[in-house]
C-alpha cells in the first residue's frame, strides 16, 4: 500500500513544482484560491447563488472570512437545486436523485458534469492506495449498474491503479442464495478486499465463517483468521452507514483483515474522507472540499476538538457546486497531527444519524 498517496496526489494537483512534500500552508493557500473562484462561479452562473450571495463579500482574504457567508439547506437543495446549476443542462451527465426523509416529500437531485465525475474517479484512484495495490483484487458491493453510478466510478478508479475488481452491485443479504453467491465469487475470484456497507459485509463474513467452520480441515487456532481455506481478505472498506466498532472488531476477527472506513454522501460528489493506516479517523478530500465544523445552534465554529456539524463546500466542482452545505451529520476534527504523517486534517468517526439522508443506499 502507498505511503500518503493523498498528500502526494494533491502535491501534484496543487503542481508546486519543486516541493517534495506537501505543506498545510501550500494546501491552504490552493484552498483559498479554489474558493474564491468557486464563489466567482456561482455568482455569475447559478441563479440561486446569485440570489444568495449578491450582499457578500466573495472575494475572500483569508478561509476563515468564509464564516461571514451563509449557509445551503438540505431544504434548499430538495427545493431549488436546479437553480443551483452552474452549468447548461445539456453538459450535465449525470443525475443522482435521493428520496428525502419519509417518503412524501420531493426528493433531492444532484447533478454532475464528466469532469465533475472525473474529479470523483481521481479521488477513488488515489484514496484507495490506502488501502489496497495492483495484486488485490476488490469485491464492490456498492450500486453497479448504473454508468457513473457509485460503483461504477469504484471500478475506474480501481483500474487506474492496476487493482481488479469484482463489481457486484448492493448485496441483498437476506437473500442465502446472494450469500452462496458471494462465497463462491470470493474464494473462487480470489479477492481480496472488499468495499460495502458496514451490515452488508458483517452477513458475508459471519456467513464464510460459519461455512468454513463447518469443514475440519479449516478449524484455526486462536489468534489466527478462521478462514484459512478462502483467500485472505486483506483490507476492508466500509461505507454509507454509521459504523459500529464492535462490527469492526468482529470482521477483524473473522477475516483477520484491516477495516478502513469512508464518510462521504452524494452531495460531496460521492467520496469525502477515508482511514489512513492509523485507522482512527478519516482525512477528508480537502483539495476538492472545504470542511467546516459548526454549533449547529448557532452556526458558528466549534472550538477545535469539539462536536458539532459538518459543513462543506466544493472546491472544484462546475455543474452545482455547493456553497456551506449543511450535511446534518455531527463529527469533530481530532486534534494534533496524524501519526501517519499526512498534513490533512482528520474527522473522527461521524454519529449515528437520526435520520439518513442522503447516503449512497438512497441513491439508484
Ligand atoms: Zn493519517
Amino acid at each position: 500500500m502507498a505511503k500518503l498517496p493523498l498528500d502526494k496526489w494533491i502535491l501534484k494537483r496543487i503542481d508546486k513544482s519543486g516541493s517534495s512534500s506537501l505543506t498545510r500552508d501550500m494546501l491552504e493557500e490552493y484552498q483559498l484560491k479554489k474558493l474564491n473562484e468557486t464563489l466567482a462561479h456561482v455568482a455569475q452562473n447559478s441563479r440561486f447563488y446569485r440570489e444568495k450571495l449578491k450582499d457578500f463579500n466573495c472575494n475572500l482574504k483569508s478561509l476563515d472570512e468564509i464564516r461571514e457567508l451563509p449557509f445551503t439547506t438540505m431544504e434548499e437543495l430538495t427545493l431549488r437545486g436546479k437553480e443551483m446549476l452552474c452549468v447548461p443542462g445539456g453538459d450535465i451527465s449525470r443525475i443522482v436523485t435521493l428520496n428525502t426523509s419519509g417518503s412524501t416529500g420531493p426528493p433531492k437531485r444532484i447533478y454532475f458534469t464528466e469532469e465533475d465525475q472525473e474529479l470523483t474517479v481521481d479521488y477513488f484512484h488515489h484514496g484507495m492506495q490506502n488501502l489496497v495495490d495492483p495484486s488485490d483484487n476488490a469485491l464492490i458491493l456498492l450500486p453497479c449498474s448504473a454508468p457513473g453510478g457509485v460503483g461504477d466510478l469504484l471500478k475506474r478508479g480501481l483500474e487506474r491503479l492496476g487493482c481488479r475488481s469484482v463489481p457486484y452491485g448492493f448485496p441483498h443479504v437476506s437473500d442465502e442464495s446472494v450469500l452462496e453467491e458471494l462465497f463462491k465469487i470470493i474464494t473462487e475470484q480470489g479477492v481480496t478486499s472488499m468495499v460495502g456497507s458496514p451490515h452488508e459485509v458483517l452477513s458475508i463474513a459471519e456467513f464464510t465463517a460459519e461455512k468454513t467452520s463447518k469443514m475440519p480441515e479449516t478449524l484455526s487456532s486462536p489468534g489466527q483468521p478462521l478462514i484459512t481455506r478462502t483467500p485472505q481478505i486483506r483490507t476492508v472498506l466500509l461505507s454509507t452507514d454509521y459504523i459500529p466498532d464492535d462490527l469492526c472488531r468482529r470482521l477483524e476477527e473473522i477475516w483477520g483483515c484491516r477495516v478502513f472506513e469512508h464518510y462521504g454522501m452524494t452531495e460531496m460528489g460521492l467520496g469525502g474522507a477515508v482511514s489512513c493506516e492509523v485507522l482512527i479517523g478519516y482525512h477528508p478530500r480537502e483539495n476538492d472540499l472545504y470542511f467546516e465544523i459548526i454549533d449547529p445552534a448557532t452556526g458558528q465554529p466549534v472550538p477545535e476538538g469539539e462536536y458539532g456539524e459538518i459543513v462543506f463546500t466544493t472546491l472544484t466542482r462546475k455543474g452545482m457546486p455547493l456553497v456551506r452545505y449543511r450535511t446534518g451529520d455531527r463529527s469533530r476534527w481530532i486534534p494534533g497531527p496524524c501519526p501517519c504523517g499526512s498534513v490533512l486534517k482528520r474527522l473522527d468517526k461521524v454519529l449515528p444519524r437520526n435520520v439518513k439522508k442522503g447516503s449512497y443506499n438512497r441513491s439508484r
